[in-house]
């Protein structure tokens, strides 16, 4: 059969067109990916043969390796796993899977340096390798297919790619890496050892690399060996205090693909009624569809350190979707499916343990102010779910939340609930907040007139989700919430009786100005009354407390046409 030609998805071509001009900066990250797709495929052969160990009987060790050919300018990098047949190296070489990856491209700015720190996000995997080669051939077998019922699939990334059925001895992938002019640096031994140990530390599978042993004798011809470059121990089975922070980031971007540091991880292991081991991280900025209803989330399910699926998103709430790595248990039967997952008592017990350890990790951040204020500005909003989502942890997780407040002054969002109740004064009762479209809004809303001259701080919400929140939240360390815009607002022994006195005998006053108002208002309102609230407005519109109707809810309403 003859070579089919096929041309690459429009959005292929897009990115390969990008990846030349944005991670000229970070190139060696292409050994990264490809390494990472052997390491999958290894552990996705892993999987299968537990159920079918004849798989892998012929060829029972699991390795990775890398080889440069100086003389013929390639890399190469090879695995003995799951491989690939020829409709899959179509269907996975020449797409991009990802949900949204349309709306991805559609978004990306024109601003290049906004694209690339984009594009690191997205992922770019297999196609990064068009970063240092001019040709890519991958020629592959899968474990469940014959020795002529391979695969040789190759591209120059100029918008097309071909395929063909060959013949390979042994079952996994050679990824086949015709390097540029530019960057045959590549292929240099020692470069190749720093980016493997660096990319590779943490991987379970041995990666070997193909050196040179100069002999003693110099006269004598080298001589070259396969050299295993990384000790292949799961990073997250070793103790916690003989894993170096440099290796907790490296596996993160092992991990997630990003090509930052994270913020924050955590990383813990639990015996006893429960055993499990899990490594939680918290990226550095929000991914691009945080929002996106599509995007799977979740962690890495490993059952006795066998990997056994992606985005196992039982294990945490939604509201923690930004929680990134992995959980290993022995609780699990190996042959555990989602079906099995989704109502087994185990994985309510983890989810249970794992919501705990991330929000206990989010509280630890919370130490560091100024990492703090970094995660709030990325995942603050996901976070204000929480309490409504998660009843059960709903204090724990009101302690975590952050507002800007009229202490300050300005937008910053930096007031915690402990800090507020801490300096109520002693007759205050309750936590007074208001929301409105923006800040500006609500710092200058008359409502708050009474509250500031009384010196009482209110909290300033403007998020969309704001609303939504404070109507579902009750109180917080037994205060209740109470909305400025409320009205009978309960100041409680904050009213002054003085004031009260006033406001009886003004209501005595404005009898007939209030009756007036009345009739002019008509059946547009509920009730007209007297105040004492207002210190320099006139007038203002409230809400009855119990209605729940607050002034934003009320435009959002009117906007949608009620
Ligand atoms: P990702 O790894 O995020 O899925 P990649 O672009 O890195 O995306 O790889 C695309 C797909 O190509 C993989 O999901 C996998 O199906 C296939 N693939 C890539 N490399 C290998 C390999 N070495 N062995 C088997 N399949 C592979
Ligand atoms: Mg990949």
């Amino acid at each position: 059969m003859a070579a089919q030609v096929h041309g690459f998805q429009t959005e292929v071509t897009k990115l390969l067109k990008l990846l030349a001009n944005s991670l000229y900066s970070n190139k060696e990250i292409f050994l990264r990916e490809l390494i990472s797709n052997a390491s999958d495929a290894v552990d996705k052969l892993r999987f299968l043969s537990i159920q079918d160990p004849l798989l892998t009987k012929d060829d029972p060790l699991f390795h990775i390796r890398v080889k440069a050919d100086e003389a013929a300018g390639t890399l190469t990098i090879s695995d003995n796993g799951i491989g690939m047949t020829l409709d899959e190296a179509n269907e996975h070489l020449g797409t991009i899977a990802k949900s949204g990856t349309e709306e991805f491209f559609r978004n990306l700015s024109q601003d290049q340096a906004k694209a690339s720190q984009l594009i690191g996000q997205f992922g770019v995997g297999f196609y990064s390798a068009f970063i240092v080669a001019d040709r890519v051939t991958v020629v592959s077998r899968s474990a469940k297919a014959a020795a002529n019922e391979a695969v040789r699939w190759t591209s120059d990334g100029n918008g097309t790619y071909e395929s063909e059925l060959t013949t390979k001895d042994t079952r996994g992938t050679d990824v086949i890496l015709t390097l540029k002019d530019s960057e045959k640096g590549f292929l240099n031994e020692w470069t190749l050892r720093g980016i493997i140990t660096k990319y590779s530390d943490h991987i379970s599978t041995p990666v070997w690399l193909w050196e040179k042993e100069t002999p003693a004798d110099e006269k004598k011809e080298p001589t070259w060996k396969w050299v295993q470059v990384n000790d292949a121990k799961a990073l997250w089975t070793l103790p916690p205090k003989d894993v170096k922070d440099e290796q907790y980031k490296e596996f993160y971007k092992h991990l997630t693909h990003d090509y930052d540091d994270p913020l924050t991880w955590a990383h813990n292991r639990v015996e006893g009624d429960l055993e499990y081991t899990s490594l939680l991280y918290i990226p550095k900025t929000a991914p691009w569809d945080l929002y996106n209803r599509e995007q799977k989330n979740g962690l890495k399910l490993y059952v006795q350190r066998v990997f056994i699926m992606d985005n196992a998103e039982e294990f945490l709430p939604n509201y923690l979707r930004f929680v990134k790595g992995l959980v290993d248990t022995a609780d699990l039967p190996l042959n555990v499916s989602r079906e099995i997952l989704q109502d087994s008592a185990v994985t309510r017990k983890l989810r249970r343990a794992l919501t705990k350890r991330a929000l206990t990790m989010i509280g630890k951040l919370a130490e560091d102010k100024t990492k703090y204020a970094e995660f709030w500005s990325q995942f603050g909003r996901v976070l204000k779910e929480g309490p409504v989502e998660d009843r059960t942890n709903q204090e724990e997780i009101l302690k975590l939340l952050r507002f800007a407040s009229t202490k300050s002054g300005t937008n910053a969002e930096d007031v915690s609930l402990t800090d507020y109740v801490a300096r109520m004064p002693e007759k205050q009762k309750h936590i007074y907040y208001i929301t409105a479209g923006s800040y500006e809004a609500a710092a200058n809303s008359p409502y708050l007139e009474t509250l500031k001259k009384k010196g009482i701080e209110v909290l300033l919400l403007w998020d969309r989700v704001d609303e939504w929140l404070m109507g579902n939240v009750e109180a917080f360390d037994g205060k209740t919430f109470i909305s400025a815009t409320a009205k009978d607002l309960d100041l409680g022994e904050l009213e002054d009786k003085e004031e009260e006195k006033q406001k009886e005998e003004s209501e005595k006053q404005h009898k007939g100005l209030v009756e007036r108002l009345k009739k002019a208002l008509g059946g547009k309102v509920q009730d007209v009354k007297v105040t004492a609230r207002l210190v320099d407005s006139p007038a203002c519109v409230v809400g009855a407390q119990d209605q729940m109707l607050t002034q934003q809810m009320r435009r959002m309403l009117e906007a949608a046409g009620q």
